[in-house]
């Protein structure tokens, strides 16, 4: 068989397609330390995008933590956990994590991408069913894909609409899984934890809660939303990442024993891939460190956040009850025409389009590392160019 186009010549019309519609994406690059002012194509700006909450990403003693690390261990782990890739500091941290969650145990992956992979893939399978919330992250999605099990998805934050779904479906699957993030990464609204909780409870089923933007964030010593809605204790599978309010790289689930001695023996994202960096897993641990000695960081974090929640146009926001607040727009011409005018005005946030969310918006991630003058460029800057 042979023809005059190349195998690879639909790239170029995809690519094409992808930006006639307003959906590319391109990368852009920050110079210096994640704060919150960056630069960015030479620019200065102040930076509402970044995951950075607690600030920590660029926290001298998460730096030196690292750098320290790198010394004692090397840059590389050099292997899986199970081979010679683990070390004593990896196991410090996974206790470090279970104390902050109050779990039995919990282990570490290279991200919190693979930690949704490697754990839904591990705990079910072609005879069970997962009921996943329509809005969850790229990560959970995925994971139920390749776990082969059967999927439904459930409106968002809808309990009834999922009661609805379980009393349909599952008496017809052995084991069945419920899946949701916890603070929705594109939104910034919560999942319904209480409810959840007694539902899976009522229909036999595991819940997975994806605590990736709560983590340091939500409740009192920053557990995360199971310790804001008073669910601390429950028997749920918890997930998240060290690479937002930790400011480091990896992924974490946090659980009982069984659970997690199960995901060492048969989570393929974590046994085929080699350990976490001793840099990324001292880091994490000094992050800790510092959320449960300066609970202060969080308190401005709330500060910063409800400062914003109130001064920003009422009308367009979404409800959110965490740093992530967006404004909906009519298009996604008009969010990037608006992402460009902030960033000619000194305004760092990134439009948010199809396919990653429904409808356009712009996303302001808020740090507890903002100042109240950037705060007040924001609100002042968008009353101007809206
Ligand atoms: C960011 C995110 C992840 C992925 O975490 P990484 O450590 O960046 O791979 C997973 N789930 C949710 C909800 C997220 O927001």
């Amino acid at each position: 068989m042979s023809s005059n186009q190349s195998p690879y010549s639909w790239l170029e019309k995809s690519l094409l397609t992808i930006h006639n519609a307003n959906w590319y994406r391109s990368v852009t690059a920050i110079s210096g330390l994640d704060g919150t002012v960056v630069e960015l194509s030479g620019l200065t700006a102040i930076n509402f995008a970044s995951n950075n909450y607690l600030g920590l990403a660029g926290d001298e003693r998460l730096i030196q933590a690292a750098v320290a690390a790198i010394q004692e261990y090397g840059t590389g782990s050099t292997g899986s956990r199970l081979l010679s890739g683990h070390r004593q500091l990896h196991r410090e941290l996974e206790q470090e994590i279970a104390s902050l969650k109050q779990t039995e145990d919990s282990i570490v992956f290279s991200s919190g991408y693979l930690a949704n992979l490697g754990t839904i893939s591990a705990i079910v399978g072609q005879k069970d069913l997962i009921l996943g919330d329509l809005y969850n992250h790229s990560s959970l999605k995925k994971g139920a894909k390749l776990s082969g099990a059967t999927v439904i998805d459930y409106l968002h934050c809808d309990v009834n609409d999922l009661e609805q779904k379980l009393l349909q479906h599952r008496s017809q699957y052995r084991r069945c899984l419920i899946t949701t993030d916890s603070v929705f990464s594109m939104d910034g609204d919560l999942c319904p934890l209480p409810d959840l909780i007694a539902l899976a409870s009522e229909m036999n089923c595991m819940l997975l809660l994806d605590e990736a933007h709560a983590t340091g964030v939500m409740g009192t010593t920053g557990a995360g939303c199971v310790e804001h809605f008073n669910c601390t204790g429950a028997e749920l599978i918890q997930i998240g990442t060290l690479s937002k309010a930790l400011g480091s790289l990896g992924g974490y689930v946090a659980g009982n024993a069984h659970l997690i001695d199960f995901l060492r023996n048969r989570a393929a994202t974590w046994i085929y891939t080699t350990g976490l960096s001793p840099a990324d897993t001292a880091a994490a641990l000094a992050a800790i460190e510092i959320i449960k000695s300066e609970p202060e960081r969080k308190d401005k974090l709330w500060n910063n956040i409800n400062y914003l929640k109130d001064k920003l146009p009422q009308d367009n926001l979404l409800p959110s009850e965490s740093p992530i607040i967006c404004l909906v727009l009519d298009a996604p011409e008009t969010a990037l025409t608006i992402a460009d005018k902030l960033q000619q005005a000194g305004i760092f946030a990134p439009a948010i389009r199809p396919p990653t969310v429904p409808t356009s918006r712009l996303r302001f991630s808020v740090m507890a590392t903002h100042q109240l003058e950037h705060l007040e460029k924001l609100v002042n800057s968008l009353s101007t160019i809206l």
